[in-house]
């Protein structure tokens, strides 16, 4: 079996996620190529065959251009997975290429079961294992899933695509540059998160307060931040940040795969929940079972002393 990784690149440089879809073969266990469209800097160090489509020619995104390079290396390859990031270059990009070659699609895989994948469903509360009924399987993997662990090493073979190209009917206008974040969760060596469980606007307060208590920033998981408590910027997860801070607190936060993506590499964690089976008891260090309502303002109160 064999799998074809479509790799991403920005602005002179190959995407480190390019690394998580190498980390997805090795985990389902067969061989893999790898298509590039960059430059020859950005190839990932891999044992594998690459074929690089010209930077200098494609770079900027194109859904058709990109399309048939990929279908190129497909041609070449006749690989049984084609993987892609569950990026928006993969959201964009993967359909295109298995409608193209009447392939079924699994999206955001989030981990393997016997070589059948994973997938969440029901908001992230549940998941249900899933096998293509098709020959060959498109698949976009989740971020954060199938983290690479360890240096980088292999010797790639490149080799050169030029995809016939005919005139495209859309044209690349520019890049325009996201809003500036009023904090740098990134940087944080202490997160405070409120989740749902913290129920209204009004309480998130008290979980900012003992967030500056620990001298640390406010994070929030997607319903406090959908429901505009706390803005996108402060939002923890795979459509937020991923963190990875010595101390992250989760204050009425479950666990869903999508937030555990962005913080499950966070050093220490402590959650407080109402609900002793909460699954965030499985990625956390201490899970205080408590309304976080009277826990956190007690707590900082202390702290304070
Ligand atoms: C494509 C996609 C992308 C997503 N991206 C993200 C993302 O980036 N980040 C993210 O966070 N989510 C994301 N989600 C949503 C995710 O699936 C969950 O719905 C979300 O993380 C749940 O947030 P929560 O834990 O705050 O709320 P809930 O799941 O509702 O959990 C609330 C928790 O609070 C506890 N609780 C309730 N009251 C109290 C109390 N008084 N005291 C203590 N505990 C209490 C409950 O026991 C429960 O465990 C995404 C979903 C999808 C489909």
């Amino acid at each position: 079996m064999k799998a074809l990784l479509v790799c991403e690149y920005r602005e002179g440089k190959l995407l480190e996620g390019s690394y998580e879809l190498i980390s997805f073969a090795d985990r389902l266990g067969v061989e893999k190529a790898i298509v590039l469209v960059g430059s020859e800097n950005a190839v990932p160090k891999a044992d594998a065959r690459v074929y690089l489509a010209n930077a200098a020619a494609w770079a900027e995104y194109n859904p058709e251009i990109h399309r048939k390079i990929v279908l190129e290396a497909v041609q070449r390859e006749s690989p049984d997975y084609i993987v892609f990031l569950h990026s928006s270059y993969g959201w964009d990009l993967a359909p295109r290429v298995a409608a193209a070659l009447k392939a079924a699609q699994i999206s955001e895989v989030a981990s393997l079961q016997d070589g059948k994948f994973e997938v969440s469903c029901c908001n992230g509360k549940m998941r249900r294992t899933v096998t293509s009924a098709t020959e060959r399987t498109v698949v976009t993997i989740q971020a954060g899933a199938f983290s690479f662990s360890g240096e980088p090493r292999g010797v790639p073979r490149v080799e050169m695509i030029a995809p016939p190209v005919a005139a495209s009917a859309v044209e690349f206008i520019g890049y325009e540059a996201a809003e500036k974040k009023d904090v740098d969760l990134a940087k944080a060596a202490v997160i405070v998160s409120a989740g749902r469980g913290v129920g209204k606007k009004e309480n998130v307060a008290a979980i900012d307060a003992l967030a500056k208590a620990l001298q640390g920033e406010l994070g929030a998981s997607r319903p406090v931040v959908d429901a505009g408590w706390v803005p996108h910027s402060h939002q923890v997860g795979t459509t937020g940040q991923t963190v990875s801070p010595k101390l992250y607190v989760a204050c009425g936060i479950s666990g869903a795969i999508q937030h555990l993506a962005g913080m499950k590499k966070s050093e220490f964690i402590v959650a407080i929940n109402k609900d002793k089976d909460a699954p965030i008891g499985e990625v956390a260090d201490v899970l205080v079972v408590a309304d976080v309502n009277q826990f956190v303002p007690a707590l900082t109160a202390k702290l304070r002393k």
